[in-house]
């Protein structure tokens, strides 16, 4: 086994493997960027070496140096994570040249599976089902056009470099499909930068089924059974479990031998997944699966797998790249429970998934949960921050029962448990959608999350008395900012100066207007001034409340659901409103691509006005109702977090 090994990664994946490399005894070397200094992998790897720059192309993404830190701190190997250099088979073979283990594949496996029209050319020879379609190498609109018309409409064109649901366009009519092309390959060129697109037949009714796989040096092919990960919002995986739903013996049994098949066809070595389509317009049907991609590498959702299987992952693949044989014959390998995993995210769900930075001044998980086992992956601390430069997803949150109810239970009532303030986040949309009716039922295809979207992105707004509670909070806050407890400062407060002054606090749009006045018998009488009339709650600070007080802010937490209260107007809202105008402002700094609008011109609620490039996404702006364009941003404009990108007269 190594002595010593360097991860080339950051985040929560940097950390989850050198819990496993400090268990094996064995010495870790984390990286990191300008923006990572301070990070939590690096808190935890026994040596940490900068790599450069923020942006991932001059740090994560610089193989060289990343090499080099390897041979300078006597590394014997590079674990590459997921992401970044993991699918670079250039960089694979740059760390076989430098006398060093690269903990993955053999390059020519990655290389054989890193485009998707030449894996699935490959796949179809080796007699795995194929998702119909066409992989050649033409890319004019007029061959694409003719070969959508076989295939037959609705298609889906998909980047050939394409990963995390990037570069991906459902098109329903031929028509549309110049359009959708320029999309992905726009998309695709910015995020992979390979603009090449292959076309396929879009299925309807889909579930996305997964097998994990694993193979060594010694011609050992094992599958460690599957993962279904049909609850995806943009094509990208939200809540991912095992065992899949549903699944029958004859069904698993032909999707883990087309697996094992997959994966031999191509000399595999280390972890890997298979990813399948599955229609189940008609219910789970052996022949009615195709191979979609095969990830080579760790995924996101590997401790679904560690869960029901008991084994640790990680340790396989140290394991298997110190050239040892897989440690369990397949007949040894069992499932057991249900374990369920949540990717907890900085995003808005309200405002299409927009991603979300800020920092995490409160970030808390719950210990344990009811008839579960909980696992908590996170790469930051309370204080850390979520940048623009990588990827947002801050923790997940994994939960191990005996049947799958319990699973999603618990998991409901880990997240209502979490509290996370200083940046938009998905818990609360996560939190429904593990109560959701049809997903319990087990009745989840691709497409569940968008047609149950307002549901599952509805706030609920806060009543009465959570607004009373900010406001107290807020009080304390304000007059004693340092203080760390607010209700401490409340309290000095009620003594010393009962009655208050009229204060102001601010929930999205709204200014909510309030006095607070000490009973003197430690308890306060908060006075909402409400469109209906005053509205009088009494309080003793502290209690029964749940809340995080950050610069400018109370965030109140309520089950999964929060609520972030402005204490002053740093955007100029009020006044803007007060001239009787609105606006839309960019949710993160980014480039403005296109710009589908122009002043002066009437607009619908729903209607696209501008496409913001950020996190190598594109995001479309829509209008958040009816109205007249005052000002819209330039197309190009590069332009920061907050800025005006449309005004509404
Ligand atoms: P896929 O979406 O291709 O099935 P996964 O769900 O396993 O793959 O997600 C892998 C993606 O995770 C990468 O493509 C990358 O965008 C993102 N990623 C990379 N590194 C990290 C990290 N340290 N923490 C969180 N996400 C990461
Ligand atoms: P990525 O590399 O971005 O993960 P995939 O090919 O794995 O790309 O597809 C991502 C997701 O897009 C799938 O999980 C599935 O939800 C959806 N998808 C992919 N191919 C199809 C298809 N042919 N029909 C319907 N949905 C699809
Ligand atoms: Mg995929």
């Amino acid at each position: 086994m190594f002595r010593k090994i360097l991860i080339a990664n950051r985040g929560e994946i940097a950390v989850r493997i050198i819990r496993t490399a400090r268990r094996l005894g064995i010495a870790t070397v984390a990286v990191y960027s300008d923006a990572d200094s301070r990070a939590m992998h690096v808190a935890m790897a026994d040596e940490a070496v900068h790599v450069g720059a923020a942006p991932a192309a001059e740090s994560y993404l610089a193989g060289e140096r990343i090499i080099a830190a390897a041979r300078k701190c006597g590394a014997e190997a590079i674990h590459p994570g997921y992401g970044f250099l993991s699918e670079n088979p250039e960089f694979a073979e740059a760390v076989e040249a430098a006398g060093l283990v690269f903990i993955g594949p053999p390059a020519a496996a990655i290389r054989a599976m890193g485009l998707k029209d030449a894996a699935k050319r490959l796949m179809e020879k080796a007699g795995v089902p194929v998702v119909p379609g066409y992989h050649g190498e033409a890319q004019e609109l007029v061959v694409l056009a003719r070969k959508a018309r076989e295939i037959g409409y609705p298609v889906l064109v998909k980047a050939r470099a394409g990963g995390g649901g990037k570069g991906m366009r459902r098109v329903d009519r031929p028509e549309a499909l110049s359009d959708a092309l320029a999309t992905a390959r726009r998309e695709a060129k910015a995020a992979f930068g390979d603009g090449r697109v292959l076309v396929e037949k879009l299925i309807e009714t889909p579930r996305h089924i997964e097998v994990q796989v694993f193979g060594d040096r010694h011609g050992n092919v094992v599958h460690l059974f599957e993962r279904d990960c049909s609850a995806q919002r943009r094509h990208q995986k939200v809540i991912e479990e095992a065992p899949a739903p549903g699944m029958t013996s004859a069904m698993r049994a032909a999707m883990t031998e087309a697996a094992v098949t997959a994966a031999r066809a191509i000399g595999y070595q280390g972890a890997g997944t298979v990813e399948f389509i599955a229609d189940v317009s008609d219910g789970l049907r052996p022949d009615r699966f195709w191979f979609m991609e095969m990830n080579t590498r760790l995924q996101v959702e590997h401790p679904v797998t560690e869960m029901v299987t008991g084994l640790d992952l990680v340790e396989w693949q140290l394991r298997v790249a110190a050239g040892e044989a897989l440690p369990l014959a397949q007949e040894r390998i069992a499932l057991s429970g249900h374990a369920v995993e949540a990717r907890i995210y900085a995003e808005d769900a309200a405002r299409g998934f927009l991603p979300a930075t800020g920092t995490l001044h409160r970030l808390r998980f719950p210990d344990g949960a009811a008839k579960a086992h909980l696992r908590v992956d996170a790469g930051v601390r309370e204080g850390d921050a979520v940048s623009p430069h990588y990827d947002p997803m801050i923790a997940k949150l994994i939960v191990h029962a005996q049947d799958r109810a319990d699973a999603l239970d618990a998991l409901a009532a880990a997240l209502a448990q979490t509290e996370i303030a200083g940046t938009t986040v998905n818990t609360a949309f996560l939190a429904r959608l593990a109560r959701d009716e049809g997903f319990l039922a087990g009745d989840v295809d691709t497409g569940l999350i968008e047609r149950r979207q307002e549901a599952l992105t509805a706030t609920p707004a806060p009543d009465t008395r959570t607004i009373a509670q900010a406001a107290l909070a807020a009080c304390g806050a304000t007059w004693k900012p340092q203080a760390p407890d607010p209700f401490d400062a409340i309290s000095a407060y009620g003594h010393f100066r009962p009655p208050v002054h009229p204060r102001t606090i601010h929930l999205g749009e709204r200014a909510l207007p309030h006095t607070v006045t000490g009973l003197g018998d430690g308890r306060f009488a908060v006075c909402l001034d409400a469109a209906d009339g005053e509205k009088t709650v009494t309080l003793t600070p502290g209690e029964n409340v749940r809340l995080a007080v950050w610069p400018g802010h109370v965030t109140v937490f309520e089950g999964a659901d929060s609520h972030t209260f402005r204490l002053h107007d740093p955007l100029g809202l009020a006044e803007e409103e007060a001239a009787g105008g609105d606006s839309l402002r960019a949710p993160m700094p980014g480039l403005v691509k296109l710009v589908r609008a122009a002043a002066n011109k009437r607009v619908k609620k729903g209607e696209p006005l501008l496409v913001l490039e950020a996190m190598k996404m594109e995001h479309t702006i829509t209008a958040p109702h009816d109205g007249v364009i005052a000002e819209i941003a330039a197309e190009g404009a590069q332009v920061s977090d907050g800025a005006v990108l449309v005004r509404f007269s």
